[in-house]
């Protein structure tokens, strides 16, 4: 009995060693200093998607990635370009009883280039009460396929106000030509008889990039293992003590530092059976367009797992050297990378914000949906981050031991998916 516990000991100890020495060649804190600097720097300004300043990211990871020796993905380039229409507001107004509502108080959203709607147009009406669900019933009116116009409870004030900041300005945009059905939300106890809705726009084609880089598969080419993030983030907004740039250092330049250091690992260790793709995707955050074009353009059968990062810049619910994992039990990709870690005491955990429907929310969703393992890896503690889309979200804030570890702890716990030895079950497809 001692004799076992003696020797359990000493392989325990031994372990802890092997996981230390491992750990030690894959990435150091200045690097990862330097990295997140250059996303989540000033000049940046935010990187929103359908501005210059993306541009500047997207050639910053695509230069990164040519520095470490990955192979462009498509055309001998980094950038996986791709087409969309941009919606730039011209006018809106709402006027209640004649009277004009101030702008923090309505939101529109559609790609209708002109809208006119008062109380003849016989257009639908519903309403989010005090005691709704708010982003359930959000989102399935913006989902719906019919011209809607919802009240907004006063006690929901808020929400539409910082959606406005988010999506009120000149971008929200439709991944189709034709028009759609527009959704307009107001902030009032109840809809007057008397209304008038105007909202005018333009539309334009802008062309968006991916930033994609792989290592081919010594053994199993044909097989794909993809470790992503998004590069970009939501840009300028209301200044707050004189600062306006919202520079997305933990959303999601953490996770895109975390791809660009795992890039360098494996192609220095320079032995990966799989193919292993690199990709730091474009407009998560007016719509996961980028993540949606990539995931469609893609055989989903050959990917074997998709490990997406997204803000690992502090500490999870679960204490220091933790990450959780969305969906986790929806495939055995978190107990495998589990099982790697044997020895350490890093652990992988299930998504603690159930209800927050984390799974379908960031650029892993569309894989998943073809049934892929594909999940977010993510310490954000996303009901009480205060800097949460706010120009507060800086370096000065992150915890860069937790992005270390959290790099180093899906650098292992990704070995025996990366080798070939491990496959993750698959996710059961959602039906359309
Ligand atoms: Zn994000």
């Amino acid at each position: 009995m001692k004799k076992s516990i003696i020797i359990s000991i000493i392989i325990l100890l031994s372990m802890e060693s092997v996981f230390a020495q491992q750990k030690e060649s894959i990435v150091s804190i200045p690097f990862i200093e330097r990295v997140l600097n250059g996303l989540a720097s000033d000049e940046m300004r935010g990187r929103h998607a359908f501005t210059a300043d993306a541009e500047k990211a997207a050639d910053y990871i695509a230069h990164e990635f040519q520095d470490i020796g990955l192979k462009p993905f498509t055309d001998n380039s980094y950038k996986q370009n791709f087409i969309m229409n941009k919606v730039s507001r011209i006018h809106e107004s709402i006027l209640l009883n004649k009277k004009a509502l101030s702008k923090e108080d309505f939101l529109i959203i559609g790609n209708k280039k002109d809208l006119s709607w008062n109380q003849t147009s016989a257009i639908k009406i519903s309403r989010i009460g005090k005691s709704d669900d708010f982003a359930k019933k959000f989102r399935s009116f913006v989902n719906s396929n019919e011209d809607i116009i919802v009240e907004i409870d006063p006690v929901f004030a808020s929400y539409i106000t910082r959606f406005n900041k988010i999506y009120g300005k000149d971008n929200v945009i439709p991944n189709r030509v034709e028009e759609g059905p527009s959704k307009v939300f107001i902030v009032c106890e109840s809809l007057p008889k008397n209304y008038q809705i105007h909202y005018q726009s333009s539309i334009t084609p802008f062309t968006l990039s991916n930033v994609i880089g792989y290592i081919p598969g010594k053994t199993k080419p044909h097989e794909y293992v993809i470790f992503s993030g998004h590069y970009d983030h939501i840009g300028i907004l209301e200044a707050v003590d004189q600062d306006s740039i919202a520079n997305g250092a933990d959303d999601d330049a953490s996770g895109i530092t975390a791809v660009i250091s795992l890039a360098k690992y494996y192609k220095n260790q320079n032995n990966n059976a799989r193919t292993l793709i690199f990709a730091a995707f474009t407009a998560e955050e007016v719509g996961m367009y980028g993540s949606k074009y990539f995931s469609n353009n893609i055989n989903a059968d050959c990917v074997i797992a998709m490990i997406n990062i997204e803000m690992i810049g502090k500490d999870s619910k679960f204490g220091p050297n933790t990450l959780y994992i969305t969906g986790y039990d929806r495939s055995d990709l978190g107990a495998l990378m589990q099982k790697n870690l044997k020895g350490s005491t890093f652990t992988f955990h299930a998504d603690p914000y159930k209800v927050q429907n984390l799974f379908y929310r960031s650029d892993n969703a569309v894989l998943a949906a073809l049934g892929v393992p594909a999940h977010t890896f993510s310490t954000s503690q996303i009901d009480k981050d205060n800097y949460y889309h706010t120009v507060k979200d800086e370096i000065s804030t992150l915890n860069i031991e937790n992005i270390k570890s959290s790099i180093e702890a899906i650098a292992i716990g990704a070995k025996g998916i990366v080798d070939g030895s491990q496959t993750p079950s698959r996710v059961e497809k959602l039906q359309d």
